[in-house]
C-alpha cells in the first residue's frame, strides 16, 4: 500500500491543489490531505469548511482522505504512516521553497518528496489570489474544484 499526504493550507482548496491530488492517485493507492494548522498565518476559511470544501470535491472517493493537524508536517506523515509526502510546483518561485522544506523533511524522517509540476492551465491558480478576489466581491468559482461551493 503506497500512501502519500499532501499537506498544505488549502485557504482555500482550488483546482490546482485538485489536479495534483488527481494525478497523484495514479502513482499512490491513498493520499490523506493534511489541513496544516499550526502556522501563525491568519486564514480566511476556518478548519471546518476547509475541511468541508475538500471533502465535497472528492465526494466518496475511498482512496483519499482529509484530516487537519497542527505539528510537524513530517510527524503527521509518520502519525498516518504514510511514506511519501506530495507536493505540487507552479513556477521558480515554488521550486526553492519546495526543495528546502523537501530536502529538511527527508533529512529529518528519510520521507521523499514526490513534486508534481501543475498542469499549465493551472499554472496561475492560487489561493491568496482566489483570497484577493473574493475580497473585491467576485466569483472564484473557475478556481475551485468542481461541486465545491465556498
Ligand atoms: P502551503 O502553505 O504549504 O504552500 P498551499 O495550500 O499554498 O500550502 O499549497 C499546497 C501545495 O499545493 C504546494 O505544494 C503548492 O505548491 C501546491 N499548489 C498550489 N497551487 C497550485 C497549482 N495551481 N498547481 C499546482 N500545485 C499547486
Amino acid at each position: 500500500m503506497k500512501r502519500a499526504i499532501f499537506p498544505g493550507t488549502f485557504d482555500p482548496f482550488t483546482v490546482g491543489h485538485y489536479s495534483i491530488v488527481t494525478r497523484g492517485l495514479t502513482l499512490f493507492d491513498e493520499i490523506v490531505i493534511g489541513i496544516g494548522t499550526n502556522q501563525s498565518k491568519k486564514t480566511l476559511f476556518s478548519v471546518e469548511k476547509r475541511l468541508e470544501m475538500i471533502h465535497q470535491a472528492f465526494d466518496g472517493n475511498p482512496r483519499v482522505r482529509v484530516e487537519s493537524y497542527n505539528s510537524l508536517t513530517v510527524d503527521f506523515a509518520l502519525a498516518v504512516e504514510a511514506g511519501f509526502i506530495l507536493r505540487g510546483l507552479r513556477s521558480v518561485g515554488d521550486f526553492e521553497y519546495e526543495r528546502t522544506i523537501g530536502d529538511t523533511n527527508r533529512i529529518l524522517t528519510g520521507l521523499e518528496t514526490v513534486i508534481l509540476f501543475t498542469e499549465s492551465a493551472y499554472s496561475h491558480i492560487s489561493s491568496t489570489v482566489a483570497r484577493d478576489l473574493i475580497s473585491y466581491g467576485k466569483d472564484i468559482s473557475s478556481f475551485l474544484p468542481p461541486n465545491v461551493k465556498i
